[in-house]
């Protein structure tokens, strides 16, 4: 079990499986960039976060629940949870709004699990399945939160707070990935993963600027 102090933001989980370097550049480093896919994801969740409680078709709607685990030490907010009647019990039925379309990878899903662990942790409940909400393709990815989604979770969260208290920011790793990263102009992929010298970088820079002007 984490202590207080030790808790780590549950929104590192997703840079740190999409890269460690940008999840310690972000979350060591304290250094954020915005491109727009971030700015409009930003968006989103203000849009999710603007009524923080409504009841539509018996179904109860909490947004911006602010969330924490001791056992994963990890603290953050969650979107909006739904709570669904069963029986006399109302289940807990986590939604993350993402500006984007669904991935290929787990980075999403990984996220939305972290915040059903918290939230059977504080409400000592089991929650089964989440929702994934997409806004450039609107559609609602449903999420069961399996055994083998639930222990990426835990061991990425162990991660987690093992880069932090290593104190070291991993080198870049050069891939497709940096194309969409919004931490591109903070890494320096090119010239921090050794693939490229500093002059042969600051020669691309200058050969790209004249080629634009
Ligand atoms: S630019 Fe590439 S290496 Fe650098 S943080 Fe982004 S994904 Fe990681």
């Amino acid at each position: 079990m984490y202590l207080e102090d030790d808790l780590l933001q549950l929104s590192g989980l997703q840079h740190l499986l999409y890269c460690s370097r940008q999840c310690a550049l972000a979350y060591m480093e304290l250094q954020w960039a915005d491109n727009f896919f971030t700015a409009k994801g930003i968006l989103m969740h203000d849009k999710a976060h603007s009524d923080k409680r409504e009841v539509k078709n018996g179904v109860v709607i909490e947004r911006d629940i602010y969330i924490k685990s001791y056992a994963l030490g990890l603290v953050g907010k969650s979107d909006i949870v739904e709570f669904h009647k069963s029986g006399a019990q109302l289940i807990p039925f986590p939604v993350e709004y993402k500006s984007g379309k669904a991935k290929n990878d787990n980075t999403d899903k990984v996220q939305l699990c972290a915040q059903a662990l918290c939230l059977e942790e504080m409400l000592k409940i089991e929650i089964p399945s989440g929702a994934i909400f997409y806004g450039k393709t609107k559609n609602r990815l449903n999420v069961e939160f399996d055994n083998a989604l639930r222990e990426e979770t835990i061991n990425l969260a162990k991660d987690f707070h093992n880069l932090i208290e290593s104190g070291i920011t991993p080198k870049a790793q050069a891939s497709t990935k940096c194309n969409n990263c919004s931490f591109k102009e903070l890494c320096l992929p090119e010239l921090t993963s050794g693939k490229k010298s500093a002059k042969k970088y600051l020669q691309s820079i200058v050969t790209e600027n004249n080629t634009e002007n």
